[in-house]
């Protein structure tokens, strides 16, 4: 699996991520160290569930995530056509 990361909002040089520190389900911090010695920015990023593009065969009550439209629009195409066929 590929792991997304970002570069150095400074140097834009590689990062390494040091720490991770999660707050809740839905995020998570990282902290960062930018490989570039002449540089050295340490900093902390947000990493946050922001919404499903497939539903959970697993879903949890307690977990609240927006569709994206994409998911809105196919799943109201299917249901009319559900309705059309039924
Ligand atoms: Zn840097």
């Amino acid at each position: 699996m590929r792991v997304i990361g970002l570069p150095c909002p400074h140097c834009e040089h590689t990062v390494r991520a040091a720490k991770s520190r999660t707050l809740s389900p839905m995020y998570k911090e990282i902290t960062y160290m930018c490989q570039n010695p002449d540089c050295g920015h340490v900093f902390v990023a947000g990493l946050e569930v922001l919404r499903t593009l497939s539903l959970s065969a697993q879903p949890r009550n307690d977990i609240r995530i927006p569709l994206s439209q994409h998911v809105k629009h196919t799943a109201a195409d299917q249901l009319s056509l559900n309705l059309c066929v039924a």
